[in-house]
């Protein structure tokens, strides 16, 4: 692992996620480094040569003076990184950031692999409303390890669990689902009494993690590789559009919210969880018209 400490001229990146104002990274690179983490983008407009989750820069930048300025804003924390990769321990840039912010009437929404966040949490209760959002994709921790360096399952719904009890906002991403392998109705049972949020989102491949990902599921479950192929090298969408009814049915059976819209996370919810869709939406009605 190359570890280096940089200064950066602001923490704070304006963001053109539908979700976020902000976005808040406090390192460069990820050392979860998920094989199909579609962050390694960053890479290019980094310079680092090396691969993906193998390289850390440790940020460090000018102290925020006025949080108040940003009062009324959203801001997210882990949008090309995660903030509780097990380095922050050690440099805990993230919550040198929540220290910094403290104060402001933000919209905080976290994202993360890991239940170090939990060492925050007398920050985070500081924030009117904060979200924090645990990406899931298995239940299968043999899985997990394949494709991640990351905290186990197990530990991530614990957490969710501290948190819900705690009366802090919660989600279950489930993310990326992964064609055949990622059973979104047996994590749904396990997570729902814990979350106010379901996300949804479909395994995209592009880029370089594509042949990463397909050479996978050839090595060691090419029982599903005509469906990938389908999927990634046909554009078939009838995977998505046969899961999208199941997930309606499943949200009808257990009388759950269940939207197909970018925002309404932020509403004030407490008891049953939304579902909210991010499967490529507009294909799929579309192909679904057909
Ligand atoms: S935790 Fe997120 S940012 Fe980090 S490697 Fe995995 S997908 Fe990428």
């Amino acid at each position: 692992m190359i570890i280096k400490e940089i200064n950066v001229k602001n923490i704070l990146t304006k963001s053109n996620l539908p979700i976020a104002g902000y976005s808040i990274n406090p390192y460069v690179g990820c050392t979860h480094a998920c094989k199909y983490c579609y962050a390694n983008f960053m890479k290019r407009f980094t310079n680092h040569k090396e691969d993906w989750g193998t390289f850390l820069d440790v940020k460090y930048w000018p102290k925020i003076s006025n949080p108040h300025k940003y009062d009324g804003s959203t801001m997210i924390i882990g949008s090309v990184t995660d903030g509780y990769i097990p380095q922050e321990s050690k440099y805990k840039r993230t919550r040198q950031f929540l220290e910094e912010i403290k104060g402001a009437n933000i919209n905080l929404i976290i994202t993360t692999k890991s239940d170090l966040v939990l060492r925050d949490l007398d920050l985070i209760k500081t924030f009117p409303n904060p979200l924090i959002a645990w990406s899931i994709n298995t239940l299968d921790e043999n899985f997990k390890m394949q494709m991640e360096k990351t905290t186990s399952i197990a530990r991530r719904i614990e957490a969710m669990k501290i948190c819900h009890n705690l009366n802090i906002r919660t989600t279950c991403f489930i993310s990326p689902i992964f064609p055949g392998i990622t059973n979104v109705f047996e994590i749904m049972d396990k997570i729902k009494d814990y979350v106010d949020y379901i996300w949804l989102e479909n395994l995209n491949l592009r880029g370089d993690f594509k042949v990463k990902i397909m050479e996978y599921i050839k090595s060691n479950k090419s029982d599903l590789l005509p469906l990938y192929e389908s999927i990634y090298n046909k554009g078939d969408m009838s995977y998505w559009i046969k899961l999208d009814k199941e997930v309606k049915e499943y949200a009808f059976k257990n009388s759950l919210e269940y939207v197909i819209d970018k925002e309404p996370f932020l509403k004030e919810v407490r008891g049953k969880p939304i579902i909210i869709n991010y499967f490529y939406h507009s294909d799929i009605k579309q192909s679904a018209k057909k």
